[in-house]
């Protein structure tokens, strides 16, 4: 039985939000549905920062970033991807597959996108219609520095900024608006504490009028302008995933009261806590200090372990479940997950346990040293 679910999404759902997603159903055209739906729209603007379109379609979060490209992009058009990881190549794929052009700028695991070179790329390479990023890569423990990057984008070109801002959105701010971003994609299941169930796409006026004028390109279901309209008449185009909006509902109350400021200043705590205890341990992390993600934390494991063992050790023996690393990293790297519903008491149990695992482990001296202390 795992107690303590720190990976990266889906994340622990809080007692109120458990209780919301068990009423029974009701008709999504009803009153009453209309009234959660318009209150949880309302609750998301503060945590995009937009005025602009909030758009709930019944996918994953990968359905969101599909949804963004499907609107925006035309086949043959050229789009720069700014990818650091996974899931910065996962949206380049989307794009590629509906017939972008994709120049990819691609920087190792590990590290953030330098934006002087994504300037350079956009005036070597552009002019772009779109350019793709991700806020913070969830496979790597790394953050972006949005701002620079959204900005240096804005300089030199007028390209569409399409974010994918799944695993910050709710734990990290955003900024949609005062970033100049035009699709920010996020989903209900990280740090926005409700189950699996919605993508929600923030999207700008510019954006919008981009995927009215782009009729041809292939979509049916995922259509902005037909979302925006059945939202502006207080419903969605087809059946959404009734019980996720009413935990999302309740979520985003909770968050509500907790404060943004204050949700947010948790996260960076809870971070700093999870690093600090794992360097005690004598443990590398894979993030540089000033880009150390606050809702996930990737960390090599010491020579002579396996992510593998690891992990199978923290659940059977103290029901923990940590994420193992992507792609070559599989056996290397562990993430632990430290967005939503989490607090300082959540990442000691993993740092605290962990010291357990691994001084059965290991055999490297410096590291038995450390655990020994
Ligand atoms: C989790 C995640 C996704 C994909 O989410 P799904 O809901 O599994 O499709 C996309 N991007 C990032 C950065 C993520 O962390």
């Amino acid at each position: 039985m795992i107690r303590n679910l720190r990976i990266s999404g889906p994340t622990a759902l809080p007692d109120a939000v458990r209780q919301a997603a068990s009423v029974q159903m009701v008709s999504h055209r009803s009153e009453e549905f209309r009234e959660v739906l318009a209150a949880v729209l309302r609750r998301l603007r503060p945590v995009f920062g937009t005025q602009g379109h909030i758009l709930p379609f019944t996918a994953s979060g990968t359905g969101g970033l599909e949804a963004a490209v499907v609107n925006t992009v035309v086949p043959g058009e050229r789009v720069l991807l700014v990818s650091i990881g996974h899931f910065g190549e996962r949206f380049g794929a989307i794009a590629k597959t509906f017939g972008a052009d994709v120049h990819s700028c691609r920087f190792p695991d590990g590290e953030v996108a330098d934006p002087s070179v994504v300037r350079a790329a956009l005036r070597r390479h552009g002019p772009f219609s779109s350019v793709l990023l991700t806020h913070n890569e969830t496979s790597t423990g790394v953050i972006n520095p949005l701002r620079e990057l959204t900005a240096v984008v804005r300089q030199e070109s007028d390209a569409l900024i399409c974010a994918d801002v799944v695993s910050s959105l709710g734990g990290v701010p955003v900024r949609m608006d005062a970033n100049g971003i035009d699709v920010a994609v996020g989903v209900t299941q990280k740090a926005l504490m409700a189950p699996p169930g919605l993508t929600l796409l923030a999207v700008s006026e510019r954006a919008m009028e981009r995927a009215q004028r782009q009729r041809s390109a292939t979509r049916y279901y995922f259509d902005f302008g037909r979302m925006a309209e059945a939202v502006s008449e207080g419903t969605t185009t087809y059946t959404p995933a009734v019980t996720v909006v009413f935990a999302l509902d309740a979520a985003l109350r909770m968050l509500e009261e907790e404060g943004l400021q204050k949700v947010y200043q948790r996260h960076r705590t809870v971070a700093d806590t999870c690093r600090n205890g794992l360097r005690a341990l004598n443990v590398e992390l894979v993030a540089a200090e000033g880009y150390a993600s606050p809702t996930i934390t990737a960390l090599r494991v010491p020579a002579a372990t396996s992510a593998t063992r690891i992990r199978t050790e923290l659940a059977t023996r103290f029901g923990i479940a940590v994420a193992s690393g992507r792609g070559a990293w599989k056996d290397s790297v562990l993430r632990v997950g430290h967005m939503g519903w989490v607090s300082e008491a959540d990442v000691r149990d993993v740092t605290d346990r962990l010291r357990d695992v691994l001084s059965s482990m290991t055999r490297d001296p410096a590291t038995a040293r450390a655990l020994a202390r």
